[in-house]
C-alpha cells in the first residue's frame, strides 16, 4: 500500500487532565520535521480539552474531534449532553459516532440519528463499525457490518465526509488483533457492502483495536486500510508517534 497519506485517530477516552496536552506538542515538532506531509492526524480528547488542543494545534495540520454527541441539533434543557454546534464552536471538525465503549448504550437507529446531525453541522464523522466476539464465533460479522452499515446510512446522500472505522469490540482495549486473513475478509466485505449502497462514492476505511508501534507493521499489510482508531497506545505522546512514524515510509 502507499503509506504517505493515512489518517490516525487518537481516542483519547477518558483521560487527559489538562497537563496531558504537553504531550501534543511532542507531535506538533515530529510533523514539522517529518517529510511527509499528507497524513492526517486527529485528536479526540475529552469534551474539556478541546478548544486546549485545538488552540495548541492552530498552526499544525492535526485537527480535533469529540468522541460523541448528541442527536439534538438544537440548544435547549438536556442537561449533560453535547451536541454538534457545541463540538463546532469548541474547535472540533470531526465526531466519532457508535464507538464500541458507548454502542452498549446505543442502538442502530441513535447513531443514524447522530451522524445526520453531525454532517448537518459540517463535522467529519469517524463511524465504528464492528463485531462482538460472540458475533464473531458465531459467524455473524458479516450480517452484524450489514446491519450497523446500512442503517447507519440511512438517508445520507454523500458519504465522503465519512471515516468509515472498522473496531472488532473484541480487538479493542484487549491486546488482541484479527487475522490477517480475517481482516483482509472484513475490509473486502466492508468494501462491497458500502459500494452497493453508495455507488461510485469516495471513503475511506481506518481499522482500531489494540494498535501499538509493534503490531502496526502487521495490520497495515491490508490494502484498502487508510490508517488507524488509536486508543491506549495514543496517551502516549512517544507511542502514538512510533505508530505514525512505522505506518508511513
Ligand atoms: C479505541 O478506543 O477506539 C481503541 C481502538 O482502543 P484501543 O486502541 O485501546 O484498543
Amino acid at each position: 500500500m502507499t503509506n504517505n497519506n493515512m489518517i490516525f485517530i487518537a481516542n483519547w477516552k477518558m483521560n487527559g487532565e489538562k497537563n496531558h496536552i504537553s504531550g501534543v506538542n511532542k507531535t506538533i515538532k515530529f510533523l514539522k520535521k517529518s517529510k511527509n506531509k499528507k497524513n492526517q492526524i486527529i485528536y479526540c480528547p475529552p469534551f474539556t480539552l478541546i478548544s486546549s488542543i485545538k488552540n495548541k494545534v492552530k498552526n499544525s495540520i492535526i485537527k480535533v474531534g469529540a468522541q460523541n454527541l448528541s442527536q439534538l441539533n438544537d440548544y435547549g434543557a438536556f442537561t449533560g449532553s453535547i451536541n454538534s454546534k457545541l463540538i463546532k464552536s469548541a474547535g472540533g471538525e470531526y465526531v466519532i459516532v457508535g464507538h464500541s465503549e458507548v454502542r452498549n448504550q446505543e442502538n442502530d437507529i441513535l447513531i443514524n440519528k447522530k451522524i445526520h446531525s453531525a454532517l448537518k453541522e459540517k463535522l467529519k464523522v469517524i463511524l465504528c463499525i464492528g463485531e462482538t466476539y460472540k458475533e464473531k464465533k458465531n459467524n455473524k460479522t458479516l450480517s452484524v457490518l450489514k446491519r450497523q452499515i446500512t442503517i447507519a446510512l440511512k438517508n445520507i446522500k454523500k458519504i465522503n465526509n465519512i471515516i468509515f472505522a472498522y473496531e472488532p469490540r473484541w480487538a479493542i482495549g484487549t491486546g488482541k488483533i484479527p487475522k490477517t486473513s480475517e481482516l483482509r475478509k472484513n475490509f473486502e466485505d466492508i468494501n462491497n457492502i458500502i459500494n452497493k449502497l453508495k455507488k461510485n462514492q469516495k471513503y475511506k476505511i481506518i481499522y482500531g483495536g489494540s494498535v501499538n508501534s509493534k503490531n502496526v507493521l502487521e495490520l497495515k499489510k491490508i490494502n484498502d486500510l487508510k490508517g488507524f482508531l488509536i486508543g491506549s497506545a495514543s496517551l502516549s505522546a512517544k507511542n502514538f508517534i512510533d505508530i505514525i512514524k512505522k505506518s508511513t515510509n
